[in-house]
């Protein structure tokens, strides 16, 4: 028996039944949670460009060459949105520590829960993924089933709208600066593209003591932001000497990048850059190939670091850094949940300049 009230009737998602296909409205009996499980009603849902990936069905590898997500054991229709909040709206029997009515932000990178990757609590590492808006339905729907409470995590005194954001984007980037850390002062980091994720990691750094900032973009108008977001200086990667401009301007002692694109450029300067000793951090999905000579690998003691989204705990970390530095004030687009369609096509094309947050009802 699940505790408080059950909803009868339909709810809708929007899901697409192949990959590149159109969303359509389908109309769903509405779940009843059992055991652990909690059932939301979706309030906003950050729209992703991964979420533009998932539904191409594939990432680039270079080449002309594709990874098949349908391969990677993503099962059609898809349910897309994984940066959800939501209202509690009902709950199994288990579930004590939430109450219906309580606005949380959810984690969508959740394993299997048993193996011991996810037992340590690196869920997002787990090779049997349940991640919600992927494998398992997300965020464009009218309600989310979550299969335990230890996903939801309090707003604080966050906007609802904007912390959806920390979910994904925003867990993405604090994650990914946690690999390159101790930054010692004298030290800089390298951000390569100010898009989305570019300028919520220089604002991240720079809340976190990590001051010198170089910027790369091949757009004007985002290295402006990117200075006014608190980077020490921004340059264009089509500069014939940016490696040489950048060293200078990192004063040779560039001890970290964090790579937003993702292609064989972006790798090839990046890794260009760094002094003995650094961590280049590929976080961007452009798609490509790294060729590094191994010899330069070994004896500048260079560290290639993927990371890919982040932990429960890194989660509940990152949303009381959030409160503490307003990290999330920043400016959305919120659009309905019925235009989840085009929105994704919109983030696609480049035509989005900030974040499309879905809002339901
Ligand atoms: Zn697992
Ligand atoms: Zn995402």
């Amino acid at each position: 028996m699940s505790k408080h009230f059950q909803l009868n009737g339909n709810y809708v998602r929007y899901e697409f039944s192949e990959f590149g296909g159109k969303f359509t409205p389908v109309n769903y009996d509405m779940p009843i949670p059992t055991g652990s499980e909690v059932l939301l009603k979706v309030d906003f849902c950050g729209v992703c460009h991964s979420d533009v990936h998932v539904h191409e069905g594939y990432y680039g590898l270079g080449q002309g060459r594709k990874l098949d997500l349908g391969e990677r054991g993503i099962k059609l229709p898809v349910t897309l949105g994984h940066e959800v909040v939501g209202t509690v709206v009902s709950m199994g029997e288990e579930v004590k520590e939430v109450s219906v009515g309580q606005q949380k932000l959810i984690y969508p990178w959740i394993g299997c829960g048993e193996c011991s990757v996810c037992q340590r609590g690196e869920e997002n590492l787990c090779t049997k993924p349940g991640s919600l808006g992927v494998f398992k339905p997300g965020g464009y729907s009218e309600y989310i089933l979550v299969p335990h409470q230890r996903y939801l995590e309090s707003l604080g005194s966050l906007n609802p709208a904007n912390a959806s954001l920390l979910a994904c984007s925003g867990l993405t980037t604090f994650s990914a600066i946690k690999k390159i850390q101790p930054v010692h002062n004298e030290e800089f980091v390298v951000v390569i593209g100010c898009g989305g994720l570019g300028q919520l990691a220089i604002k991240t750094l720079v809340l976190s003591g990590i001051e010198n900032v170089i910027a790369v973009d091949v757009s004007e108008e985002k290295r402006e932001i990117a200075k006014s977001s608190g980077a020490k200086s921004a340059f264009d990667p089509r500069d014939e000497k940016i490696v040489e401009v950048v060293t200078e301007a990192g004063k040779g002692n560039c001890i970290a990048v964090l790579d937003f694109v993702g292609n064989d450029q972006t790798m090839e300067f990046g890794l260009g850059v760094l002094r003995k000793g650094g961590k280049f951090v590929a976080v961007g999905l452009h798609g490509g190939e790294i060729r590094y000579p191994i010899p330069f690998l070994v004896t500048k003691a260079i560290s290639i670091i993927g990371s890919y989204t982040g932990t429960l705990g890194e989660m509940k970390e990152l949303v009381e850094f959030a409160n503490k530095h307003d990290l999330v004030n920043i400016p959305v687009e919120i659009r309905p949940l019925e235009q989840a369609e085009s929105a994704v096509e919109d983030l696609s094309a480049g035509r989005v300049p900030g974040r499309i947050i879905l809002k339901n009802g």
